[in-house]
């Protein structure tokens, strides 16, 4: 088998229309968060090489519909197992799960062989949390729906080899742009999205010789532009090994592997 024992990453699209990553080591194959109706998911999956079938566990982030809103219909129709905190579970939108399992965020649990790390983020939602996953000494983290970066975030995602972080929006571009001024200071809040400027100085913090991909991740496509996000990642020291790769709505971003 072809990078047996290896990480390999994908997103089947990212942004404030819908949100789904998958993360596959071995037979394991998880998807993290659906904010996708079930027939764009099968085909968006299909694209990928793998079917709804093949998926060992989804995990769900928050309960924020771009990551939640083709979870319930996902796990009903193939009976796929799906994991969430307790505050996220008590929100509407789970009432009626039938396969669903909690977990506590403050704890790291397993799915076959992969280590689950649930790190809680500051966000407008119940319980909002992201995830750092562990197997054969590699780490991947998925970071992406806060408002700013806590000191707990940034011990939780030092040595990743793979790093998915949101680039959400440019300040200015936000702040000069069509959203309410409600919207404006949800999004730029405490509890809202990382813009370029917050996600390239984590790096500063969690950049490591092992970082293999940096991958830009929901980008707002009113808000922000391509060239800003490379710009802002570039004025970061990045290891000269290090991919960087710019996830997008439409297409998320192909598949990638620890090497
Ligand atoms: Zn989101
Ligand atoms: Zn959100």
């Amino acid at each position: 088998v072809r990078d047996a024992n290896q990480f390999t990453v994908t997103a089947l699209g990212s942004g404030s229309k819908g949100n789904a990553t998958l993360i596959r080591i071995n037979d394991t194959l998880l998807l993290v968060d659906n904010g996708f109706s079930c027939k764009e998911i099968e085909s968006r999956l299909q694209q990928r090489g793998v079917s709804a079938e093949q998926i060992t566990a989804i995990l769900v982030t928050h309960e924020h519909s771009d990551h939640f809103k083709g979870v319930p219909t996902l796990s009903h129709k193939y009976q796929i197992p799906v994991h969430m905190n307790l505050g996220t579970s008590l929100h509407k939108n789970a009432a009626g799960l039938k396969h669903l399992h909690l977990f506590n965020s403050h704890q790291s649990f397993k799915i076959d062989g992969i280590t689950v790390n649930p790190v809680s983020v500051p966000h407008d939602s119940r319980e909002a949390c992201q995830f750092v996953f562990e197997c054969n000494q590699q780490k991947v983290g998925l970071l992406t729906d806060l408002g700013h970066i806590t000191p707990y975030v940034t011990e939780q995602y030092q040595d990743c080899d793979i790093l998915l972080l949101e680039f959400n929006h440019q300040r200015e571009l936000l702040l000069a742009g069509p959203y309410p001024a409600s919207l404006k200071s949800r999004v730029t809040g405490n509890y809202g999205h990382l813009c370029n400027v917050q996600a390239s100085e984590f790096l500063t913090e969690a950049i490591c010789h092992k970082l293999q991909y940096l991958v830009a991740m929901h980008l707002s496509e009113e808000n922000n532009k391509t060239e800003l996000v490379k710009e802002s990642i570039n004025n970061q020291k990045l290891n000269a090994q290090t991919q960087v790769i710019l996830a997008d709505q439409n297409q998320g971003f192909d598949w990638i592997t620890v090497q």
